[in-house]
């Protein structure tokens, strides 16, 4: 089967927090766990780089737009490799395909009726020089009074707004009183397609229940036609009649990216210029999507609507997997406020794998979570090191001290034995059937059940003294323990790739772990005879004043950290 596995753009004015890192871990641990269970995987994703944010950071720090994104991209595409995100291609909207693929796309969409321009009145920073948009103008909302409510919504009563409601309006960048200018800009009307992606929205069966509870209602009161055109000189050329100057809406750019970054893929592999619609086009090819939940209508009504339009044929989103909020400590991340952790802090705190597995472990799947530093540690220290880790050097240790190195061959074995295997056999299915619902946090569930049922097995069984009396049976005790070994080591391959290599190696598998294909994981054992290789603790425990020095550690980081930034993303 062919998948094409996407995560939400970052925006690319700043190194991504933990929150962000999320939807790209997700989608990362979804196409490795695809690729061992056979499937052809195009894992796309890229620098989100236009509109007014970054026009306006540019600005501040007088250089140009391209810039900033340029080291800002550089930067974090390092970061990525570093926590072994195996995208087949992390593109940049500002990719010369990309950029021609949207604006042949949108005047595809023009020339069929679906974009018309339309004469409006924009509020206009005569001190800027720049049409502001709604965000950027700020006032005191007509309803509660709050002096600092912004142009789309009030942050105090919630109630949502425009400019022109504002009382004693300014421009959030420079305090300027704006003007009202005329314009023309170019709108995009979905309303006569709303009707196919109602259907396409009741069809889609791997949803999150928050996406389709939320599109579901949106697209019932009626879809609106939205202002697809901007007054920024920063972004993607507006290819419509008289639009000079113009440029398209930073949303409608990225998400046609996942289609073209998927061309770009193709192109860059030599396959040629057509190859993508392999994927795109193909009626059983699956498209799934890895998002926040502030996402969701640009996934769920925009970007299938945008789909059905063309008429090209495209595959519709066949699954949509939006979390809910991250918190740090009980807080919303805020850069401004120095609140989270950012990847590239993160990871001079601890190696990337332990992020990725406390990342998934507090996956917001259902609803929020919150990242505190006591649950990092509990993580680490319980799960990894007290559950799994524990559970492995035990068996290994056994191994080296009463079997010469080599795992024997199971002479004798019980009930106790076969009752393990089953146990064993059935978390597995679940971790596989988790993964497949795209439930990763419980999938991982399963997994530290796995690594308990071994703990709880050789305390039980206490090879240790079997060894003495009765070494048939210690024998078939240790070779048993191996084989869940294998089975941790192979499961944890999509969550924690290099803790999954280290484990296969320590195994004595002279193979790469991601060759042994999940189709038969409950079928394959391990192979009595094989000498297992040099081991060590798997984890690093964290000390028991891990939680007291965690400032200062953080303070640390956030000092090397910002030595390493290139200049346009230092604070
Ligand atoms: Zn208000
Ligand atoms: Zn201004």
């Amino acid at each position: 089967m062919k998948y094409i596995v996407a995560s939400a753009w970052p925006y690319s004015d700043y190194v991504p927090h933990l929150g962000t890192v999320i939807h790209l871990l997700s989608a990362d641990v979804y196409s490795r766990y695809l690729r061992l269970m056979g499937h052809e995987v195009v894992f796309v994703t890229g620098s989100d780089e236009h509109g007014t944010p970054i026009e306006l950071e540019a600005r501040k720090r007088k250089v140009n737009p391209r810039e900033l994104t340029d080291q800002v991209h550089e930067y974090n595409l390092e970061l990525f490799r570093k926590l072994n995100l195996s995208f087949s291609l992390y593109s940049r909207t500002e990719s010369e395909v990309h950029k021609d693929f949207v604006k042949k796309f949108l005047m595809h969409l023009y020339n069929l009726g679906y974009i018309y321009p339309v004469e409006e009145e924009l509020p206009y920073c005569p001190n800027d020089k720049i049409f502001l948009p709604d965000r950027y103008v700020v006032g005191t909302c007509p309803y509660c009074g709050y002096e600092d409510a912004k142009g789309d919504q009030c942050d105090r009563c919630g109630r949502l707004l425009t400019p022109k409601d504002l009382i004693n309006p300014r421009c959030a960048i420079c305090g300027a009183t704006p003007e009202w200018r005329k314009t023309r800009n170019y709108y995009i009307d979905l309303s006569k397609v709303q009707d196919k992606i109602y259907d396409w929205l009741q069809r889609i069966q791997k949803i999150t229940e928050n996406v389709k509870k939320y599109s579901i209602s949106w697209i019932k009161q009626g879809l609106k036609p939205r202002s697809l055109t901007r007054d920024i000189p920063w972004g993607i050329e507006s290819p419509f009649p008289s639009s000079k100057g113009k440029t398209i809406y930073v949303w409608f750019d990225a998400l046609l990216g996942y289609l073209s970054a998927t061309k770009e893929y193709f192109m860059r592999e030599g396959k040629g210029e057509t190859y993508w619609e392999k994927y795109w086009k193909d009626e059983s090819a699956r498209s799934v999507y890895f998002i926040g939940k502030d996402n969701i209508p640009f996934h769920s009504i925009l970007l299938p609507g945008l789909l059905i339009a063309s008429e090209s044929n495209y595959v519709l989103p066949w699954g949509i997997s939006a979390t809910e909020y991250l918190m740090y400590e009980d807080k919303k991340f805020s850069k401004s406020r120095k609140i989270g952790i950012w990847l590239d802090e993160a990871i001079k705190i601890m190696s990337p794998d332990y992020w990725r597995w406390v990342l998934i472990r507090m996956r917001p799947e259902g609803g929020d979570s919150n990242f505190t530093w006591k649950e990092f540690h509990r993580i680490v220290n319980n799960e990894l090191n007290d559950d799994i880790g524990n559970f492995v050097y035990r068996v290994l240790s056994l191994i080296k001290s009463r079997f010469n190195g080599v795992i024997p061959f199971p002479e004798k074995t019980g009930d106790t034995e076969a009752e393990i295997t089953s146990k064993i056999i059935k978390s597995t299915r679940r971790v596989i059937s988790f993964l497949d619902e795209v439930r990763l946090k419980k999938s991982t569930d399963h997994i530290l059940e796995i690594a308990r049922v071994g703990n709880k097995y050789l305390n039980d069984r206490a090879p240790w003294d079997l060894v003495k009396g009765n070494m048939a049976l210690a024998k078939g005790v240790i070779y048993t323990s191996a084989d869940i070994i294998r089975v941790l080591a192979q499961l944890l391959y999509p969550f924690m790739p290099q803790t999954s290599e280290r484990l296969w190696s320590q195994l004595g598998y002279k193979s790469k772990v991601e060759e042994a294909k999940w189709d038969k994981i409950v079928d394959n054992r391990i192979e009595p005879g094989t000498k297992i290789g040099k081991f060590e603790p798997l984890f690093m425990k964290l000390e028991k004043d891990f939680l007291r020095n965690i400032t200062k550690e953080i303070e640390k980081a956030r000092e090397e950290a910002e030595k390493e930034r290139p200049r346009l993303i230092k604070d």
